[in-house]
């Protein structure tokens, strides 16, 4: 068998999850050839191949954790390129229904706030400053091929954008071109069952737009971050981006949205149900125009549950799982993946075939690693139009939740927890664990007269 460093992967799509993961790749592969469809920006630019690029995106504490491993020094970089860093505990003011803003707490992580074509830009010249790791662009992969007896994936289909077709050959394969299918179509070619696509259906309604905000229009912090009332499910969100600019979005499940124009966005702010985004709004001006999004459903592929899978094949990112953006997850996901595919990739490096017969294993991790998000995703149960199949613990895991972010207001301790479990630092499991679990069983005690009168309210109608 050749050793791992004389071999080449070939990861297909340059979003977060695969650049990520052709980092992870890097050091024990002799060759990385990552290929995407579309024309890479020299900087931080929208592309069409990630139609979100242009909504606010937020990297979690988890996230960041898993980009430093994966690329040393990621952090400063990213900050050196104009991202902000947002301390979780102090500098993020969370406007929770029925709760008082959680006291100001300042713990040891921080999320980072950019747009999401600074963070894409910073990590791709990262990666491809790595000597065995290339790219490919106007590139479309068409099919995964696999050998004549259907059990591994040997080459890809490729379109170029001059119009030729090539076939790109390699001993392994990442499959992160998020819903291009690529993956649920080979199994249809090899006659495999797909994976179960587990469904929540929330007619998400998304929009983003950038603002210039006069300081005096802000608080004491560096980003706003306003949950849903189950009433409305209408929600936002204010984050610091490059320039002293501003990310505004507002969004709603199972709702109308923010509308198309700046008056009707700052409608729909001051019908939220505290008035902080839409006061810095009113201050403010928009620069550009308001970009939407719609989700219809968060959706998780159940790769770990499938018995027949082709080798030499795995699948990472959006195009196992996507969740409903709100939450914030899916990059600090792709990249949790990577870092695991790494250590996965690590502990086979010994036996005589590492290549071979990796899925069942690598699929179990990436399971463990969703089942956090996943289970922030499924609070959207919350809402009675909510569409899927609920697991029978969902309303008590929301419970749970409920419980803990009360006692977070009077117990630091459980408002580090709150924070950890919310950035993907530690997994959602660990409230069912001792001592949480005892302390979490009870149902949330009532806030006192003194917190209630501080509970966030919307203003009189002006
Ligand atoms: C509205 C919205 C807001 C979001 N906000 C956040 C947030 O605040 N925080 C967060 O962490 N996550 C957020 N996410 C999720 C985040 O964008 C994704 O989870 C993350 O980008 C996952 O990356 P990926 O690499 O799997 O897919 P992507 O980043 O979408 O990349 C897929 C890549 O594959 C390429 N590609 C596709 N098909 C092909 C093909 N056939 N051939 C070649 N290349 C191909 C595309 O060009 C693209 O480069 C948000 C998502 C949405 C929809």
């Amino acid at each position: 068998m050749q050793k791992i460093n004389e071999q080449s992967v070939i990861v297909i799509g340059a979003g977060v999850g695969g650049l990520a993961s052709a980092k992870a790749l890097s050091t024990m592969f002799g060759k990385v050839l990552i290929i995407d469809r579309d024309t890479m920006p020299d900087g931080a630019e929208p592309r069409v191949g990630v139609p979100q690029s242009r909504q606010v995106h937020v990297l979690l504490g988890g996230g960041l954790r898993a980009l430093n491993t994966l690329v040393p020094g990621f952090e400063d970089k990213l900050v050196a390129a104009g991202a902000n860093r947002a301390r979780v505990g102090s500098e993020i003011r969370v406007e929770v229904p029925g709760l008082p803003v959680l006291p100001e707490r300042p713990f040891e992580f921080h999320s980072m706030c950019m747009t999401r074509p600074l963070l894409e830009s910073v990590l791709r010249r990262e990666v491809l400053a790595t000597p065995n790791v290339e790219l490919l662009e106007q590139a479309n992969v068409m099919e995964l091929l696999a050998s004549e007896d259907g059990s591994r994936v040997v080459a890809v289909k490729v379109l170029r954008r001059s119009g030729e077709e090539e076939v790109h050959k390699a001993d392994f394969f990442v499959d992160a071109a998020s819903r291009a299918d690529l993956t649920p179509k080979l199994l249809d070619k090899l006659d495999m069952p797909r994976p179960v696509d587990t469904e929540i259906g929330i007619d998400l309604n998304y929009s983003t737009a950038v603002f210039d905000i006069p300081a005096e229009a802000t608080g004491p912090w560096k980003a706003v971050i306003h949950r849903p009332d189950p009433a409305d499910g209408r929600a936002g969100f204010l984050f610091p981006i490059e320039n002293g600019k501003w990310h505004v979005n507002l969004n709603s499940v199972h709702g109308d949205g923010a509308g198309r124009t700046p008056e009707e966005f700052l409608e729909f702010a001051y019908s939220l149900r505290t008035h902080t985004i839409y006061d810095a709004l009113k201050a403010g001006t928009i620069d550009g125009k308001i970009n939407k999004f719609i989700l219809k459903a968060s959706s998780r592929r159940r790769y770990e549950d499938l018995d027949r899978f082709p080798g030499r094949l795995i699948v990472i990112g959006d195009a196992i799982c996507r969740y409903n953006p709100a939450y914030g997850q899916g990059m600090s996901v792709a990249s949790q993946e990577a870092a695991a595919l790494r250590e996965v990739f690590a502990e086979r490096l010994a036996l005589d075939n590492p290549l071979d017969g990796i899925a069942p294993d690598y699929f179990q991790r990436m399971a463990t690693i969703l089942g956090a998000p996943w289970s922030v995703a499924e609070s959207d149960f919350v809402y009675p139009e909510t569409r899927g199949e609920r697991s029978p613990d969902v309303m008590e895991r929301m419970r749970v939740n409920k419980t803990l972010l009360r006692l977070a207001y009077d117990d630091p301790k459980m408002h580090h927890l709150w924070a950890e479990v919310t950035n993907l630092i530690k997994p959602a499991t660990t409230l069912l664990e001792d001592p949480w679990r005892e302390i979490l069983s009870q149902d949330a005690p009532p806030l006192p007269p003194e917190a209630e009168a501080l509970v966030p309210r919307r203003r009189a109608a002006e």
